[in-house]
Formats: C-alpha cells, structure tokens, sequence
C-alpha cells in the first residue's frame, strides 16, 4: 500500500495520517499505538542473525531484504514510521530522529567533524549550537571560523584561507534566515564555497539547520545542502510540549548519522515518535495559519508609531535587492517569526512585554501559541558585544512567534502593551 499510495503522487499533509502505517499490525487500530518495548522477538535464531549482519554492517542488504526490528536504541515502529513521513516534507532519502534538536546538531558535528578538521559556520547560530562550537568542539581540537550575512562570496573564502587550515575544511553549517534578525544566508552560495574547498578525498558537506522554517517554508536540500536538521520541538511538534530533533539526508550521509546514534544512543523513545506523528497530522493547517497571522501582525507593527523598524521576511523588497533576491530564490513563505526593535531603552522593552496578557514571555518558537522574548537578555545573552552589534540584537529588539490564535486578539494585546509604554 505504502508504495502505490506514494506513486499517486499525494501532498505530504495528505500522507501524514497513514503513510507507513498497515492497520494490520496493530488489530486493526486506525492510529499507529505506541510501542513501548525495548526490544523485540525473532522469529527464529536464523533471523536474528541476518537482522544483526545487516544492523552492524558485516555485509549488504540483500535486494528486497527488510532490516527487521531489534532494540529500541537501533529501531521502533514509532521512530521509522515517523522517520518515513517526515522524509516527505523534504523529499529526502533518509531521515533520523533523536530526543533533541542538540541531539541532531552534536551528532552531525561529531560524525563530520574530526581533530584538526575546520568547520565554517554562520553567525549567529542557535545558542545551544554556538555553546557545542566554542567550547565542545574546541575541546576536541576542532577549528571553528564563523562569518555574517554581510560577507560576499569572496570575503567567505578568504576568511577560510586566512584560518591556514582550509586544507582541513569538513563542514559548512548555517542557518537561514538567522536568529532573531532573519538576515538570510544564499545557501546556492554555501554550496559553491563548500564546492570550492572539497577535495576528492575529502567532500566539504552542507549542512543546514532548517528549524526557523519548518519543513514547509524552505527545502535546503533543493538549494545543494547535504543535510538539513531540525528542531523538532518548534514547527514539527508545534505545542510546546515535546522536546525532539530531526536529520534528514542521502542514503550514505544518514547511514553515517544512524550509525553514530546507535552508539550515542540519542534517538528519540517511541512516546516522543508518537507525539510527533500526531503533530505532524496538522502541521501544514497550523503553519499556514501561523504565517497568515504573521503577514498582519507585521503590517500592524511596521505602521505603529512606537515601532522603529520590522524584521520580517514578508517586508523584504527591491530597497534591499540581496536578501530580496535571496528570499525569492529560497523561501516558500515569509515564516512567522517577527522581530522589531521598540523605540526607547531596555526599560521601555521590558515594559512592553510585563504588560503582554495573551502572548506568553518564554524562549521557544514554532508553536500554536504566540511567545515572544527579548535576545539580547535572554536567548542571545552570551553572543560577544561585538557580534551583537554588528548583526542588530540591540536592547530594543524584541522577537515574536506567531501562533494561531486570532489575529484581532495577538494585536489587541500588542497594541495594549505598546501603549504602556
Ligand atoms: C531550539 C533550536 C535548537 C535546539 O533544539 P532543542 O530541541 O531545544 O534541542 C537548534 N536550532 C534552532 C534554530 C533552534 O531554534
């Protein structure tokens, strides 16, 4: 069934209540159950040994021949069969889960990444990941070199010949459109450098963290990255209450990745696979409605009289033809992350968000309900004075996820709280 319903060439958020799944396992229950096992029973002695040959890699995989289940650390239902569905939002190969979206990240990192090896990354990057790049990586002997979304093309590649290790240039990882600002980065631009530092025997991969578009914005994959990873705790599992990663990929990069986990043991546990099967049935309907509601609210602030200025990529035009160019090129979709910087001081910002009664104030973003948070106090609290200012986290910048609720009501609390300024 699985096949023949693929070939009919249905949308993804039509599979995501079925796909992968045969009734028939589970008495005939409509919704994949949760398999709460930690391993599983052979059928024969014979079995068990062909599953283990195939699972460590002591010879290939026979045309037609399934790799059965084993143990929960290497395999579960509720894990592949989430792994097959998220796999379509990107139309990628192969796709991991883990328990964490840091999970996903150290885990390409450490799989990619050996002493003396260089990895260039944008800036700025998720706090966690730039936390696992100054002082993980560091520790294992790893060179790092970041650059921002002002550097052409030439300045990249300068900067990672300046480093006098580009010899050793392993990994390209970025994020677009950054966090908070959403300055964009031209990932067909990433590809070039990383094309233009690759070696026979030794490939520069690009990886991309896609957390800030979700898997329905923005497909890495077909702007030449190798990887694209998530955070699967925003968009994906979308109400906050599930922390879970993704990493999706070719048929040999994710063998790499799978093989690693099993011997981090970081997957993602089938309670947490079934949470997210359930999330992704309406991720499309609650990311279209999240983006609608996100084209107005950034109307209303870009006119507000106490806004100094919008960051949303649904304002991007031709008064700024790079990032313009690059949004067209790249994005399905403007997102539903707004920033905007207040105009006034840090006091009159924490006014603004002390008087919010709607939109609750926490870190997190991607789901049903509205967040809003301040970075340079709270997620971007430890990015170097230096980087702040150039990349525009002031005081007065505030960042808001959008969610689902009426757009009249996020407005009417956001007007409230800027009026008590
Ligand atoms: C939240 C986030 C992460 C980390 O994910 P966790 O699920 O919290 O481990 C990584 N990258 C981005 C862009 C994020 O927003």
């Amino acid at each position: 069934m699985d096949d023949q319903t693929k070939r009919k060439q249905f949308s993804p958020e039509t599979l995501m209540m079925s796909y992968g799944y045969n009734p028939q396992w589970s008495e005939g229950a409509v919704k994949c159950p949760i398999f709460q096992t930690s391993t599983f029973v052979f059928d024969t002695a014979e079995e068990g040994k062909a599953f283990f040959e195939i699972a460590y890699g002591m010879r290939d995989q026979k045309p037609n021949e399934k790799l059965g289940l084993i143990y929960s650390r290497l395999n579960n239902p509720d894990l592949e069969i989430l792994e097959n569905r998220l796999k379509l939002w990107d139309d990628a190969d192969d796709c991991a889960v883990f328990e964490s979206g840091m999970s996903a990240i150290s885990t390409v990192f450490l799989e990619f990444l050996k002493p003396g090896s260089l990895l260039l990354y944008s800036k700025p990057v998720y706090g966690g990941t730039d936390h696992f790049i100054h002082h993980i990586l560091k520790d294992f002997g790893i060179h790092t070199v970041g650059f921002h979304p002002n550097m052409s093309e030439e300045e990249i590649i300068q900067l990672v010949k300046d480093t006098g290790h580009s010899d050793k240039l392993a990994l390209i990882y970025i994020e677009t459109p950054a966090n908070p600002t959403n300055a964009l980065f031209d990932m067909a631009m990433a590809k070039r450098v990383a094309n233009y530092f690759s070696q026979e025997e030794s490939p520069v991969y690009f990886a991309v963290d896609n957390t800030y578009m979700g898997p329905l914005w923005q497909h890495p994959m077909e702007h030449g990255a190798d990887l694209v990873i998530y955070s699967a705790t925003k968009y994906i599992a979308g109400h906050s209450d599930v922390i879970a990663g993704a990493v999706l990929g070719n048929q040999a990069l994710m063998a790499r990745i799978r093989g690693l986990r099993t011997f981090l043991g970081n997957m993602a546990g089938p309670w947490t696979g079934w949470l997210l099967m359930r999330s992704l049935e309406t991720l499309k309907v609650r990311m279209d409605k999240q983006t609608e509601n996100a084209e107005i609210i950034a109307d209303f602030l870009n006119q507000h009289p106490k806004v100094e200025k919008v960051y949303f990529l649904g304002l991007l035009d031709e008064s700024q033809p790079k990032q313009f160019a690059i949004y067209k090129q790249q994005c399905t979709a403007p997102g539903a992350m707004i920033s905007f910087d207040i105009k006034g001081t840090e006091k009159d910002v924490f006014v603004f968000l002390n008087n919010l009664t709607l939109i609750k104030l926490a870190v997190s973003l991607g789901s049903t309900e509205s967040l809003v948070q301040h970075p340079a106090t709270m997620t971007h609290v430890d990015v170097s004075e230096e980087d702040r200012k150039l990349l525009g986290i002031s005081e007065k910048l505030v960042r808001l996820s959008v969610g689902i609720e009426n757009p009249k009501d996020i407005i009417w609390d956001i007007s409230n709280a800027l009026d008590k300024i």
